[in-house]
């Protein structure tokens, strides 16, 4: 990839005129390309292509940036819960409660480890999994919960971690979304048994391609995950984790992260905290240009941002009547939209053996029904913000004004 090639804004009237992607890093690329050129030159050099010195120095800097005392690379979010699930023994038909109002992976990650997943409604105000619903939802075959932490903040972490302790269960977080998030000091995926990060090219932190990791304080779980990702061999692991090779214990899969990705890992770890000041910026220029405008149902409330708590921005999630109308419209303008996530979890064919039916989580059922994601990446300007905003009033009122 050459550095010249990318696209690059001429003048105003071009700007002004251009489409609005739902998501590009290319400025953010264009600004790191020395640093990343560097790195992936070392890595050729190295003639050691996954699971190498990349993967092992972008686990240390996200074991400082996190406070985890073990972060272990894998290939991805998906794989990395996989994994953790499995760390976490919960496997044999392990019911594991989670919301039916998120990515996919969440729940089939459950089944790919052996477990079942338990869904449960959500909070219509956070779209965070309801713990009261939770409480609800447990049976005698629940062994585990696991809260996801969606779009811009943290789940109800002292909730769940009650609940845990109250009913014997294991506490995991889907902190995919969740990097830089916090709660009572503690980074997301750090409030239970362990958590994860995906590094898929649109999340806050993102790679070049697929990558994810495990965070845990856990030191048996943190070396059972490092086993499993490189075929259940212990000592074939790399970085802090003890160099003996017995053969396998555990039955494991390829999931070794590329070096690549940790390399771009790595140099956009050194803005990140810049990109998430941002995203805050962007995101309250949204909020003071969305807030009463005919149409838009409700826009995102404010999220903690403090010393101990901090949530992030990671999507713009609004509700919108005729939400499908309005994505049709800003298409038609070339502004780019997504919706996360159309179809509710327990309502997907893939789950139909666990024999929901529509109605049974009316908070989750409403989400899908309404929520739209508008552009949110470092690499927009206040300018693009304005532009999306107007268009949105048009499509409700005939004006932008
Ligand atoms: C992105 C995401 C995943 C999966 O991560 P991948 O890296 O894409 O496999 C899992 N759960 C949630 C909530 C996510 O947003």
């Amino acid at each position: 990839m050459s550095v010249t090639s990318l696209p690059h804004t001429e003048n105003q009237s071009a700007a002004e005129s251009a489409p609005i992607p739902f998501f590009s890093q290319a400025n953010a690329f264009r600004r790191l390309w020395p640093e990343i050129e560097a790195r992936l030159r070392e890595v050729a050099d190295s003639g050691k292509f996954s699971h190498g010195a990349q993967v092992a120095r972008l686990e240390r800097r996200l074991a400082e940036y996190t406070g985890a005392a073990h972060v272990v690379g894998v290939n991805s979010g998906t794989d990395a819960l996989i994994l953790l699930l499995r760390a976490c023994g919960l496997g044999d038909g392990a019911g594991v409660l989670v919301p039916a109002f998120t990515f996919v992976a969440t729940a089939t990650a459950i089944v790919h480890a052996g477990g079942r997943p338990q869904f449960t409604d959500i909070d219509p105000v956070t779209y965070g999994m309801c713990s009261d619903a939770a409480e609800r939802a447990i049976t005698s075959r629940t062994r585990a919960v696991m809260p996801v932490h969606l779009f811009d903040r943290m789940a109800d972490v002292a909730a769940f971690t009650t609940l845990a302790a109250q009913h014997g269960l294991t506490l995991l977080e889907d902190s995919a979304e969740a990097i830089g998030m916090r709660r009572h000091g503690k980074h997301a995926g750090l409030h239970g048994a362990g958590g994860v990060l995906s590094f898929f090219p649109s999340k806050t932190l993102g790679a070049l391609g697929d990558a994810g990791a495990v965070l845990t304080d856990d030191a048996g779980i943190a070396a059972r995950v490092a086993a499993l990702r490189h075929h259940g061999r212990p000592g074939a692991t790399i970085g802090h984790f003890p160099a003996i090779n017995t053969g396998s214990e555990l039955a494991g899969v390829n999931s070794k992260m590329d070096d690549i990705q940790a390399a771009v890992l790595i140099a956009k770890l050194s803005i990140l905290e810049q990109d998430i000041a941002r995203r805050a910026e962007l995101a309250a220029a949204y909020t003071e240009r969305l807030t009463g405008v005919p149409g838009v149902r409700k826009v995102p409330g404010p999220v903690r941002d403090g010393r101990d708590d901090r949530d992030v921005r990671y999507v713009y999630v609004v509700e919108a009547e005729d939400r499908d109308g309005l994505a049709s419209a800003l298409a038609a303008a070339g502004i780019g939209t997504e919706v996360y996530y159309p179809v509710p979890l327990h309502l997907q064919p893939c789950f139909a053996d666990l024999g929901h039916r529509p109605g049974d989580f009316p908070h989750a059922e409403e989400a899908c029904r309404h929520t739209i994601a508008l552009p949110l990446y470092p690499d927009l300007t206040i300018g693009d913000v304005d532009r999306v905003c107007a268009a949105i009033r048009r499509h409700y009122t005939g004006t932008t004004s």
